[in-house]
């Protein structure tokens, strides 16, 4: 099952990931961890994102979508995969459709998770994570069950990010506005969107993804087309 999340900074496209990789096993793909640890390991792709990532564009479209048809090739993706951050843009979408139907694949939904900026605006302010799984909390809304330990893993350290800062976020939210809402209309046009309430607590957006999920036409796995 390849799976599409999409909706602006802070609507709980990581956090829902993160839960359907551990309902599913299938892996959880997020182009903006991976910029983020590029730029940690100092990698050209790294000082070519930093500034762009720091001022809350995006970063082009060539780069993003080497790094993502490469990823996509990894084992851990032979089962299907939740994309989180990717696409952003029209193009990359069309990238991504060309490089799964060379592989005999597609995408089978994109989860719309619609929220409002004042609620976006108040989310990412109270954003930390999981210094060693990525996991991510919030100040008002999702503080990790025992104090400074991860629900996932049992870590002790969280970062915030330095992008998380308010006047990032405007910038931010127009590059998400500009570039990506147009991919609503075009997976609305593939019969591929669904629309799910992204204010609703973690717990009954996980709950109504699912639901969303099992309403899915089986596709035939890739293997049992070669198999003769
Ligand atoms: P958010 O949690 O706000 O949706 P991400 O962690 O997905 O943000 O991305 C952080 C930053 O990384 C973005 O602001 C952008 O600069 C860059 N980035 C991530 N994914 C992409 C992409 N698919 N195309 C271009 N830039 C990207
Ligand atoms: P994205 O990956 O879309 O940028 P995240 O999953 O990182 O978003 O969520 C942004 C922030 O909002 C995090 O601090 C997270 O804990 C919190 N959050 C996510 N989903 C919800 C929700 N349904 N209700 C309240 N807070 C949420
Ligand atoms: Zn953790």
């Amino acid at each position: 099952m390849n799976i599409i999340l999409l909706g602006p900074p802070g609507a709980g496209k990581g956090t829902q990931a993160k839960g359907l990789q551990l309902r599913h096993g299938i892996a959880q793909i997020s182009t903006g961890d991976m910029l983020r640890a590029e730029v940690a390991a100092g990698t050209e792709i790294g000082l070519r994102a930093k500034g762009i990532m720091d001022a809350g564009g995006l970063v082009p479209d060539a780069v993003i979508v080497a790094m993502l048809e490469h990823r996509i090739q990894a084992p851990d993706c032979s089962q299907g995969f939740i994309l989180d951050g990717f696409p952003r843009t029209v193009p990359q979408a069309e990238a991504l459709d060309e490089m799964l139907e060379a592989g005999g694949s597609a995408i089978d939904a994109v989860i719309e998770l619609r929220v409002n900026d004042a609620v976006l605006i108040e989310r990412i302010a109270g954003r930390f994570s999981c210094a060693n799984c990525g996991a991510s909390y919030n100040d008002a809304f999702h503080l990790p069950k025992a104090a400074d330990t991860c629900d996932v893993c049992g870590a002790h350290a969280f970062i915030r990010r330095p992008d998380d800062k308010r006047e990032v976020v405007s910038a931010r939210l127009a590059a998400y506005n500009h570039q990506t809402a147009p991919l609503l209309p075009y997976y609305a046009g593939r019969n591929r969107l669904h629309v799910v309430d992204g204010l609703a607590d973690i717990g009954d957006v996980a709950a109504t993804i699912e639901a969303t999920l099992q309403t899915l036409p089986l596709r035939t796995p890739t293997h049992a087309l070669t198999q003769t």
